[in-house]
């Protein structure tokens, strides 16, 4: 079987998700720190108040791994902002059945969809973060005056003429296509616009789209092959975010971003909400407290790599954590 490399990413990821236990692979900022997801809950809640606090409101979350984001999210609502808490409708948008079954135990209440276009119409505030980087990317190769495309025939590439995409190359170079992510944007603007709300998305990739195969799988939380190990690795790549931006841009939406996620966390005041979780700590907890805080914001860390992108109706004045 010879198969388009995205066709081939779509599937081994849908087995991957649907079989394994992902978090013995890698790691994620929600499950660092809860300081994170009450931080994006809280984010929801200020942007709902511009919005013009409609109710109700879809809260949706797509890809929301365990439900550990949610739960944070929805603890800090439900303290901070009980209005919001009471207006929002809990809408999540999961492929796995195992992962469902997961968020199902400690999110009583949601519903779910497959989709994000399965989502009810009406305002919308939508958190995600690393579901991007999960979506299949195309590869093709600058090879002479042309281009070629990555497919995968066991296990391994092979080369097919291909069209042209439009960026410039040195032979050999590879260059990323993430149509599905650009799809999601296109789609998330077009409803943005029409009706209202926002979403934000925290993933990891460069400012500006470069050349290069970011094409990475993770198994046992070290670097596997894409290729081999199909279903049994997580793949991702670099998300583009100027690409997802222009997508729902020029069907109407706004971008706000990318900041790097140390900046946009510590805008929104996640570093003093770790002071005051860690006050009356013992040590030992008080500086695991510290560490994971540090992990998320810290240039070296995920601090510059990770970035937060939103999408917004255009009406919105700037968002929490995007304003200079
Ligand atoms: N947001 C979580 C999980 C990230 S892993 C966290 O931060 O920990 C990626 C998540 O996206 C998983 O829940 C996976 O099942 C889901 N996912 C991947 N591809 C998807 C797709 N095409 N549609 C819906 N969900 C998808």
């Amino acid at each position: 079987m010879t198969e388009r490399l995205d066709a081939f990413m779509a599937r081994a990821n849908a087995a991957y998700y649907a079989t394994r236990d992902p978090y013995a692979d890698f790691t994620t900022a929600p499950e660092i720190s809860q300081a994170f997801g009450e931080a994006l809950g809280l984010w929801a809640a200020v942007v709902w108040r511009m919005m013009g606090a409609p109710a109700p409101v879809i809260l949706a979350e797509a890809g929301p791994g365990r439900g550990t984001l949610m739960v944070d999210a929805l603890r800090a609502i439900g303290r901070i902002a009980p209005t919001f808490r009471a207006a929002l409708r809990l809408h999540l948008v999961e492929t796995s059945p195992r992962l469902r079954a997961l968020q199902a135990g400690c999110l009583p209440g949601a519903i779910w969809h497959d989709r994000i276009e399965q989502l009810p119409a009406g305002p919308l505030l939508l958190l995600a973060n690393e579901f991007l980087d999960a979506l299949p990317v195309r590869q093709f190769v600058r090879r002479g005056a042309g281009w070629t495309e990555r497919y995968v025939a066991a296990a391994r590439f092979v080369e097919l003429p291909a069209a042209a995409p439009d960026l410039p190359a040195a032979e050999g170079e590879v260059v990323e296509v993430g149509e599905a992510a650009r799809a999601v944007a296109a789609m998330l603007g077009e409803r943005l616009a029409a009706t209202g709300g926002a979403a934000l998305f925290v993933d990891y990739g460069p400012e500006l789209r470069a050349p290069g195969d970011s094409l990475q799988a993770l198994r046992g939380r070290v670097a596997a092959d894409p290729l081999l190990a199909e279903g049994e690795a997580d793949l991702t790549a670099h998300v583009d975010f100027s690409a997802v931006a222009a997508a729902a841009r020029a069907v109407g939406a706004v971008s706000q971003g990318p900041v790097p996620q140390g900046v946009f966390l510590a805008r929104l005041g996640l570093p003093q909400r770790i002071d005051a979780l860690a006050r009356d700590k013992p040590p030992a907890r008080a500086a695991a407290l510290l560490n994971g805080a540090r992990r998320l914001t810290e240039p070296h860390a995920m601090g510059r790599l990770f970035k937060a992108l939103a999408l917004c109706h255009p009406a919105l004045p700037a968002l929490p954590g995007f304003a200079e």
